[in-house]
Formats: structure tokens, C-alpha cells, sequence
């Protein structure tokens, strides 16, 4: 199918240019940078800086998935969302609008039973956040 000649030769011009606007103008009206730490801000319902906001664990056992993850990612575990996200799906844990119990195990018999590189990582959820006990509850929400 052909475009007819005249609407090409009005769309042309605008091009590239117009893209790169658009993307600017995108970025204008949805950044916002962190007043801490000024980097920017991503959207998770509201603005949120995943480097300063850390999430809280309300009533000490319930801790929002996402906000989590991305927090201790952007905190020195390149690459922790990801592994930890397709693990859980794997475990078929995650549904939106949901939570889980997440078993974060501290007795030496319980752990023997984890894999190690996956039990690092439920350390690091238990030891960022001050879990106490030996699981969390986790919310999904997007
Ligand atoms: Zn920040």
C-alpha cells in the first residue's frame, strides 16, 4: 500500500526531529528528580526515589515487592529485580493485586534444604529490611 504523495510529503519533513521533541517533552513532563539525592525519580503510583525511599515494613511483617526489589538493586545488588522477580514467578508467587508469604529461613536445618545463591538473596531482603522472624510478607502491586 502506498501513501498517497501529499500526506508523505507533509509527514517527512517532521521526521526525526519531531521524535527526539517528543521524547524531550515526554521527559519533561513525567521526570522528577529526587531533592536528596538527585537522581530521577521513577513511577510507582506516586513519584518515588528507589535510592533514598526506603520502603517500609508495615506492621513489621508486610513489605511491598516491587518497592523492595528495586531498593536494594539501586542500592549495590545489580541485577537483584530481575533474578529475584523470575525466581518468584517460577515459583508462581507473583500475581498483581496480591501477597505472599516470602520464607526467609534462619534455622541452619530449614536452610539446608535452600539453594545457596537463592538463600543470599533472601538474606539480603531479611538483612536490608530488619526482618524479624523467619518469613515476610509480600505485596504485589502494579
Ligand atoms: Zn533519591
Amino acid at each position: 500500500m502506498s501513501v498517497p504523495t501529499g500526506v508523505e510529503q507533509r509527514l517527512q519533513p517532521v521526521g526525526r526531529e519531531f521524535n527526539s521533541l517528543r521524547r524531550l517533552q515526554l521527559k519533561g513532563l513525567t521526570m522528577e528528580l529526587c531533592e536528596h539525592c538527585g537522581n530521577e525519580k521513577e513511577m510507582y503510583y506516586k513519584p518515588w526515589c528507589p535510592r533514598c525511599e526506603k520502603p517500609d515494613v508495615r506492621g513489621g511483617q508486610v513489605l511491598n515487592l516491587i518497592q523492595a526489589l528495586r531498593y536494594i538493586e539501586v542500592n549495590g545488588y545489580p541485577g537483584f529485580k530481575k533474578r529475584v522477580w523470575r525466581n518468584l514467578l517460577d515459583m508462581d508467587l507473583i500475581r498483581n493485586d496480591s501477597m505472599f508469604s516470602l520464607d526467609l529461613p534462619t534455622d541452619e536445618h530449614d536452610r539446608d534444604s535452600y539453594e545457596v545463591d537463592w538463600l543470599a538473596d533472601l538474606d539480603t531482603i531479611r538483612n536490608v529490611f530488619r526482618i524479624q522472624g523467619d518469613s515476610v510478607i509480600m505485596e504485589v502491586s502494579w
